[in-house]
């Protein structure tokens, strides 16, 4: 029986966010194979790199009945070689991949190796390497190598790193890199219920590898919830997806290391970038989702100016027709928020009850976005207590300026509200209480955001504002402002 072991090389981890435009021009003969030698009846073109004997030899073989069997090497780079002619373009990207063995009775570091001109001097570099078992074939593969621009007299060719031992080399293949099916997460080559299970592990911060041009559906740069509800569709209607992408070695994993935490300190992952220095002012919108168009208003009034703001949802509230609501939220870099399950006042709720409450909103939140995380807390009613204060298991944003929207206010009392503050220096910082539920604050909020553009505010989440300002927050804690 023959024993047969796969290496791969892969890029080295990378951020999500570095790999926007990573996705290089493919050929339209993807998947065609330049090379594919297998020694059946011929060497394929190899040969010697030096005076070392390269031939035929039925003795072992990891595909049919021969392979090529390299031996009498003096030197660790005495190896098969074959040239890569026209068919290779300098500059471009290749798969390759070879299956090696050697019977030296101990481990051999081998290597998969191409040599080049630059035009002034000879180059050497790796293409895949890996540590070969005694008595075991061995693939070594690159499943998208770039050849350096400008390479000419390119030779591919198998070497050892230090042992001068024989060895055998089989299967040998380069090809025009395969296009990958959006979707294809994994890139095996179907889109399916791994592809599914694959996302979610990696959204969830579970050990997973995704391949980043496949599993970004909406090709954004991010690998988000949003992506995950497209290939959940994509996977229910498969007919209506077709789009392909090239293949690329960008793969990442789910690595974020959280920083060190004081005992529950919030753990505060917004990005701040994008304020440059402005004054800041947290809206934020309880008792969504709603039903009805104020939330695509409020989302495009805030998009409009490049702004954000904080939705804190009722969990039982949420279903599956209003959920989009909250996906949509979560893609336009809003933040998405807990408002209970029930809510109910908390003021005099139990323990139990006061985490009930939370986790099930929570739960709820995760399942739509596909995520694993916690969430911002508004109390309903604002209601406190010591109890909420012990075992809330998430800070909760108050109340700085209240729009009254629950109170009958008008647009324009709103407006003027909101206005006099920025006026008289005390809009900067504060969390600002509004509901999406009410037609005033939608029209309200229409008008601010222009205004507060103009004026040099940044309308951002209530996250983004206690990041940029420096400030921590700690669960079970109530926040009017980030002062
Ligand atoms: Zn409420």
């Amino acid at each position: 029986m023959v024993n047969k072991k796969r290496l791969f090389a892969r890029a080295a981890c990378v951020s999500v966010i570095a790999l926007v435009c990573t996705a290089a021009a493919i050929p339209a003969t993807a998947g065609q194979k330049l090379l594919n030698a297998s020694f059946e009846s011929t060497t394929d073109g190899f040969g010697a790199r030096s005076n070392e004997t390269v031939a035929r030899s039925n003795a072992q073989a990891y595909d049919g009945s021969y392979s090529l069997k390299v031996s009498n090497r003096t030197e660790a780079w005495n190896g098969a070689a074959v040239l890569l002619d026209n068919g290779w373009t300098s500059g471009s990207t290749y798969a390759f991949s070879c299956a090696v063995y050697q019977s030296s009775g101990a481990d051999v570091e081998m290597k998969l190796s191409l040599q080049y001109s630059d035009g002034t001097d000879t180059q050497y570099v790796q293409i895949s390497a890996g540590s070969v078992p005694s008595d075991t074939w061995t693939v070594l593969s690159n499943p998208a190598y770039e050849i350096p621009a400008g390479a000419s007299s390119r030779y591919l060719y198998i070497e050892t790193v230090e042992s001068l031992c024989d060895f055998y080399v089989d299967a040998v293949t380069s090809e025009i890199p395969t296009q990958y099916a959006k979707g294809d997460v994994n890139h095996d080559e179907a889109v399916d219920g791994k592809d599914l299970r694959e996302m979610i592990s990696f959204l969830q911060g579970r050990q997973a590898v995704v391949e980043l041009d496949t599993a970004d559906m909406n090709s954004d740069g991010k690998i988000n919830a949003i992506d995950l509800t497209i290939l959940r569709k994509h996977l229910l209607f498969p007919a209506r997806y077709t789009t392909t992408t090239t293949t690329t070695t960008t793969t990442t994993t789910a690595t974020t290391a959280k920083p060190q935490l004081q005992p529950g300190q919030w753990y505060n992952t917004a990005d701040v970038s994008w304020i440059n220095g402005r004054k800041t002012v947290a809206l934020s919108f309880d008792d969504g989702p709603v039903s009805n168009d104020n939330a695509n208003r409020i989302h495009a009034a805030l998009s409009k100016e490049g702004f954000h703001a904080t939705f804190f949802y009722i969990g039982k509230q949420i279903n599956g027709s209003n959920q989009s609501e909250i996906l949509k939220a979560e893609s336009l870099g809003f933040e998405v928020a807990n408002h209970t399950w029930n809510h109910d006042d908390l003021k005099y709720a139990d323990q139990y009850k006061i985490e009930t409450e939370y986790q099930q909103c929570k739960d709820k939140l995760n399942s739509v976005l596909g995520v694993n995380r916690d969430y911002l807390v508004r109390l309903p009613f604002l209601g406190y207590s010591d109890n909420v204060g012990k075992y809330m298991p998430a800070p909760c944003p108050n109340c700085g300026i209240d729009s009254a929207d629950w109170n009958r206010a008008t647009t324009d009392q709103i407006v003027q509200k909101i206005k006099s503050a920025a006026q008289n220096g005390s809009l900067n910082g504060q969390v600002v209480l509004m509901h999406e539920t009410e037609p005033a604050s939608v029209a309200a909020v229409e008008q601010l955001c222009p205004w507060l553009a103009q004026n040099g505010y940044a309308v951002v989440t209530v996250s983004e504002m206690f990041k940029v300002n420096n400030k921590e927050m700690y669960n079970g804690k109530v926040y009017n402002n980030c002062w």
